[in-house]
């Protein structure tokens, strides 16, 4: 039964061939199995679990219907689901608890589905590799040696490995698309604004979403809907356009749609592995009657920079609540500036530190205007890179990276090469627009992902591509070498 796929379970479940019961119990059962090896999973709480999945087979047996009623799903552990812990990777908020669920956790509650764990993520979100989180790192369960990707690392672990068929990562600069790519899951990283951020601990808030992971686009759609829409707890939040052909996604062919590839995303660097999975999968796209054009988005190669510098920035400021009075542990100290750097300091992880150093330089008098301020206007500049292409065609196709997962221990010594994992990702959050990243093969072993990015709210547009994409090929039904 492990590993089953979303759409396959519903069915199942709706048919009363399977129970929500025994799928939680599977799952629980897989962890327990697994999980010594894959370090995925930071928490649970099997007997609250267990209780939601019978709540949720009375509901099916008396004819309710939703999309995820009785399906199990993972949380990173930066989401609050009321009553557990949320870590965030980190040991500054040990003893933490949620005193309330996000609304993106509340809905899929509502909605039925059975949370079965906690995730583990880099510290606070902050990392590509899945090596930064304080409690150690998750293991890319494709090649045991090799990091999973992060900063979403658990979650997306936890699809891999067929713990549960639904995962919530967080995509800040790529944190669902990269290890979604290294792991051979399908991602989403919403519009920006599409999903409600209130109750998930913010890292850099201009650029967090929630991101829904699973095997298929066909599997996101079903919680994606349940979860989209405006909040009156985050200002920020917008309608879904479209949001009805979620429940059943449409899989027709790609005749006349027009995918751009961005000539900045397909230079020097990307392994020839992966280069040629890209290829492969273009041709499958054309075949089904969609049209390539080359395009180009000059201010690429100001991505990172602007990126890393606005994230540290907001890091900076947002971080500025752990300080041991309000949540988490307290270290004592003889004075309250004591207790707050002791707290700080002994709490926070190396690359979290680095990040709020670097973001309060940004932001400090005399720099503010040729870090912070030039990074906005670099922000801008990019954002009217998409606007420009998106006036010739319909979504763009890039790699998600440019190699495959690496092994532990390969970047974790030198930040600015953690950093250049996220060349192909942080754009499209600099836009607000959303991008997915979906399995096209294996390289040597090791999955590899491509990235559809598309105009503001044309996230249905891009599940439907996707899906239309799995209809016609299996990379995404590839399983790592597990027991099953
Ligand atoms: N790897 C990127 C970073 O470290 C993205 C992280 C994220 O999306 N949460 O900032």
């Amino acid at each position: 039964m492990a590993g089953g796929s979303a759409v396959d379970w519903r069915e199942g479940l709706d048919a009363g061939d399977l129970s929500s019961e025994g799928l939680v119990r599977a799952g629980l059962d897989r962890i327990r199995r697994l999980d010594g090896q894959l370090h995925a999973v930071l928490a649970m709480d099997e007997d609250r679990s267990l209780g939601l999945a019978r709540q949720a087979d009375a509901r099916l047996q008396s004819g309710e219907r939703t999309p995820v009623l009785g399906l199990p799903v993972v949380l990173k552990d930066n989401l609050h689901w009321s009553g557990l812990q949320v870590s965030c990777g980190s040991r500054v908020l040990d003893g933490y608890r949620a005193p309330y669920s996000a609304t993106v956790v509340e809905r899929l509650l509502a909605a039925g589905a059975v949370p079965i764990a906690k995730t583990n993520l880099d510290e606070f979100a902050m990392g590509s590799s899945g090596e930064y989180s304080a409690f150690g790192a998750a293991c890319n369960p494709w090649s045991p040696d090799r990091v999973p990707g992060g900063s979403s690392s658990g979650s997306v672990v936890a699809v891999a490995a067929g713990y549960a068929p639904l995962a919530l990562g967080s995509d800040t600069g790529g944190s669902v698309r990269l290890p979604a790519g290294f792991c051979n899951v399908t991602a989403l990283r919403p519009t920006y604004g599409v999903l409600s951020r209130f109750g998930l601990t913010a890292m850099a808030s201009s650029l967090d979403q929630v991101g829904p992971i699973a095997r298929s686009a066909a599997d996101i759609a079903l919680a994606f809907g349940v979860m989209a829409g405006l909040d009156p707890r985050d200002g920020t939040t917008v309608d879904l356009p479209n949001r009805e052909r979620l429940n059943r996604l449409w899989a027709g062919d790609l005749k006349g749609l027009r995918i751009g590839l961005p000539r900045e995303y397909f230079g020097e660097g990307i392994e020839a592995g992966v280069r040629s999975l890209l290829e492969a999968a273009i041709q499958v796209m054309k075949d089904q009657g969609a049209l390539f054009r080359e395009v180009s988005l000059p201010h690429t190669r100001y991505a990172i920079d602007t990126y890393y510098l606005l994230c540290t920035s907001e890091v900076s400021s947002n971080l500025s609540r752990f300080d041991g009075v309000r949540f988490g542990s307290r270290k004592a100290a003889a004075t309250l500036p004591e207790m707050i750097a002791e707290t700080r300091d002994r709490g926070l992880g190396d690359e979290v530190k680095r990040r709020i150093l670097l973001g309060t330089f940004c932001l400090s008098r005399g720099y503010y205007d040729a870090f912070y301020l030039k990074a906005l206007k670099a922000r801008t500049l990019i954002t009217q890179d998409f606007d420009r292409a998106f006036e010739e065609v319909d979504l763009l196709a890039t790699p998600v990276s440019a190699g495959t997962a690496f092994p532990f221990g390969a970047k974790t010594e030198d930040p600015m090469a953690m950093y250049l994992a996220d060349v192909f990702t942080v754009t499209a959050p600099l836009a607000g627009i959303p991008c997915l990243s979906l399995p096209v093969g294996l390289s040597s072993g090791m999955p590899v992902g491509l990235q559809l990015i598309g105009p503001a709210l044309s996230d249905v547009m891009l599940l439907e591509t996707a899906h239309a994409f799995q209809s016609v090929t299996h990379h995404h039904l590839a399983t790592p070498p597990l027991p099953a």
